[in-house]
């Protein structure tokens, strides 16, 4: 912005977004940047998710976005139509017709300094951060930082509940429950690439989503660091907070964190063991 009272423009905000999250950072196979939208468009009010699925886009229109910030591609892979019978067309539809523009940082947003790992590291009071895997650009993937108090695995699991927004799945964690807990490594989303980054920073534990059942076994089985598997939602999340935060502070505008939980996990049972 030239004038700085003037009402920014979505093109404003999408500039200052690619400087905080350079586009050139995202891993290959990603897309990220302008989705949909009007580069022209005043924005006034914007709303931050982790997915663009119809729930959100409908807290948008209902709340005045005039620009949703996701963290997740809306459209990831190729599509050949985006008629608007179809899921992801509807959604298009939906924001375009309703002036909602809307842009995506991912992994770009993953290796930067502060990104989507510090966040969950920050809500969890992790000091004395350093990267999991160190990238050339930004900060890299993942973080390790030291827990304080060290708590053990069991009093971990609770706390780890505790500090991350509710789903109905919860936390798990595997390993021995007395472990005491020192250095923990985190990454926000997916961490089943990570596992043996995590064995090999000799952390004690390690924190993130999706982890599947054959490499966590083998992972626990070579003596690896205790595992939490938290749902991918609640551990980015505490992201949108951040960049809200900074959003508010770089344009002054209205910024709003959707809590609208997007896990696709909605039930949870576990059965009662007979006494
Ligand atoms: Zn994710």
């Amino acid at each position: 912005m030239t004038d700085t009272a003037a009402v920014p423009t979505v093109r404003d905000v999408i500039d200052a977004l690619d400087r905080r999250y350079p586009r050139e950072w995202a891993e290959s196979w990603d897309r990220v940047g302008m989705v949909l939208g009007d580069f022209e468009h005043p924005v006034q009010r914007v709303l931050c998710v982790v997915d663009c699925v119809p729930e959100t886009a409908e807290e948008a229109i209902a709340v005045g976005a005039d620009l949703i910030v996701a963290h997740h591609p809306l459209l990831l892979k190729p599509v050949s139509s985006i008629a608007p019978d179809t899921y992801k067309g509807r959604i298009i539809h939906r924001l375009i017709r309703s002036d909602v523009s809307l842009y995506v940082a991912h992994t770009n947003a993953d290796v930067a300094d502060p990104g989507v790992s510090d966040a969950l590291a920050a809500r969890l009071g992790l000091r004395d951060l350093r990267p999991l895997v160190p990238s050339e650009s930004g900060r890299g993937l993942g973080r390790i930082g030291v827990l304080a108090p060290p708590m053990d695995l069991s009093e971990l699991t609770g706390f780890v509940a505790s500090r991350l927004p509710a789903t109905a799945a919860g936390v798990r964690s595997a390993g021995d429950p007395s472990l005491v807990v020192r250095t923990l490594a985190v990454c926000g989303g997916a961490g089943d690439t990570f596992l043996a980054d995590a064995a090999r920073a000799g952390v004690d534990a390690y924190l993130c989503a999706d982890l599947r059942h054959h490499p966590a076994s083998e992972h626990l089985a070579g003596e690896g660091p205790a595992l939490i598997d938290v749902a991918h939602w609640a551990t980015e999340r505490p992201w949108l907070d951040d960049v809200a935060a900074w959003l508010r502070g770089e344009f002054g505008f209205d910024v709003v964190v959707s809590d609208l939980d997007t896990d696709p996990w909605t039930l949870f049972h576990k059965k009662e063991t007979l006494p």
